[in-house]
């Protein structure tokens, strides 16, 4: 295990953090925020002022976008030397390998049993497995859904068997005869039962997984590199009032009288480093092609 840099700090007998009076970590970030007080101050000793701090995580009072503009902020802050003032020392000096964090598998994540690459044209290595399927053509449907192995959203073909559309209650219970009013639904649910089975199986139906097998070697944008470090979820799921109406309207159906909840980004993000290593993520980002070029944002 590695000991946290701002912990070898504090056992030197350093001051681990740059002055903040009596800021808590949401004051002390906006204070840094505030123009010239970033200014020749190191990116990890920055980073590492303004978070909160367990025994094995940090964590910022930030959405993963907030922290993005407190780094944005920062190199705003030192236009012409920031390149020097990521850490107080070199990667190597602390680390012999440091890695951005790439998606990395020897098999596919999906099912180890898949067989066959694709790179596409960003650069990943992707699972090539192809499975297909013959339907009946006039009974396929499909639905669409995110897959996050894949990051894409992908389609699912499936055959729709018709099924029986009557009720419990459809026939009469002495006689044990169908009622009157269900007749029609009835002998066209025979119909398109007969079309079903009678179809054949001719459209063949192919699906690729597509799973990301690798992005080693692929330029990151500083959004995924957080994104992927954060040990919180994405997104959260806040409440209006767990017992009471909704207040957020036209958000959701007027039917339901309360609130059935809002997804929303997660306003703060998670570490299992201190400010100083999150430093040296952000220092690995910007050398992925220097001279502003490596992106900020997932496009
Ligand atoms: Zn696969
Ligand atoms: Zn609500």
């Amino acid at each position: 295990m590695v000991i946290p840099y701002a912990f070898v700090k504090v056992m030197q007998g350093e001051e681990p953090y740059l002055d903040k009076l009596d800021r808590l970590p949401k004051k002390q970030a906006k204070f840094l925020m505030t123009e010239g007080n970033m200014g020749g101050k190191y990116l990890g000793a920055c980073l590492d002022s303004c978070r909160w701090g367990s025994h094995t995580t940090v964590m910022y009072e930030m959405s993963t976008k907030g922290l993005m503009g407190f780094i944005q902020n920062w190199m705003q802050q030192n236009p012409e030397n920031f390149t020097g003032l990521w850490h107080e020392k070199q990667i190597e000096e602390l680390y012999t390998k440091f890695e951005l964090p790439f998606i990395h598998n020897e098999t596919c994540p999906k099912d180890k049993n898949h067989s066959g690459v694709v790179r596409d044209l960003g650069g990943r290595l992707r699972c090539a497995h192809k499975s297909e399927e013959k339907l009946k053509p006039s009974f396929v449907r499909y639905w669409d859904s995110f897959d996050k192995l894949s990051g894409m959203t992908q389609r699912h073909y499936f055959e729709d068997e018709p099924s029986d559309p009557l009720p419990d209650d459809a026939w009469n219970e002495e006689t044990g005869e169908l009622l009157p009013e269900y007749k029609e639904d009835a002998e066209r649910y025979q119909r398109e039962l007969k079309e079903f089975e009678q179809e054949e199986s001719s459209l063949l139906v192919t699906d690729v997984c597509y799973s990301i097998l690798s992005d080693r070697g692929r330029i990151l944008p500083l959004e995924t590199i957080i994104k992927r470090l954060n040990l919180r979820p994405e997104t959260e799921t806040v409440y209006c009032d767990r017992f009471g109406p909704c207040e957020r309207v036209g958000e959701l159906s007027e039917i339901v009288g309360w609130c059935q909840g809002h997804i929303q980004e997660h306003d703060k993000v998670e570490f299992p480093f201190d400010g100083w290593d999150l430093a040296f993520y952000v220092q690995r980002w910007y050398q992925q092609s220097p001279d502003r070029k490596s992106p900020i944002f997932e496009k």
